[in-house]
């Protein structure tokens, strides 16, 4: 696969706007986006640094994929995506590598990206988001 940069990472938070705060008050980065993505269960706020961007992700419900990370491992890094060429390709070609996938189609992600994320269990503890600009 053809993966170009790190696109973002991303940070689980209890607490959105007092974490939006914090990268303003203390980092100095503006966050120039919040939006809420209801097929992930969560809200997100974006930051640049440099090329790289900054995801923080706040759980709107207990049941969602955020809720049940801070649950079990508390607030942290929850993921670190990188922008492809060709996703489903990379998708495919991951599979075909023996690793574990939890999306096999690309989903609709924050921000209009195409996404699809490898299962920790395959990637050495880190779930690693792929993703893509249509
Ligand atoms: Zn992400």
């Amino acid at each position: 696969m053809k993966v170009t940069h790190v696109e973002h990472i991303g940070i689980a938070v209890r607490n959105l706007e007092d974490a939006i705060a914090w990268y303003e008050n203390v980092l100095g980065l503006k966050c120039y986006a919040v939006e809420e993505v209801p097929a992930q269960s969560v809200r997100t706020a974006f930051f640049k640094a440099g090329q790289t961007k900054i995801e923080l992700l706040e759980s709107t419900a207990p049941d969602g994929p955020i809720g049940k990370f801070i649950a079990k491992r508390g607030e942290g890094i929850h993921h670190v995506a990188y922008g492809v060429e060709g996703l489903e390709a990379a998708l495919d070609e991951a599979q075909t590598k023996g690793v574990e996938l939890i999306d096999a189609r690309p989903k609709k992600g924050a921000e209009g990206m195409e996404t699809g994320f490898l299962h920790p269990r395959s990637t050495f503890g880190v779930l690693t988001e792929l993703c893509e600009k249509p």
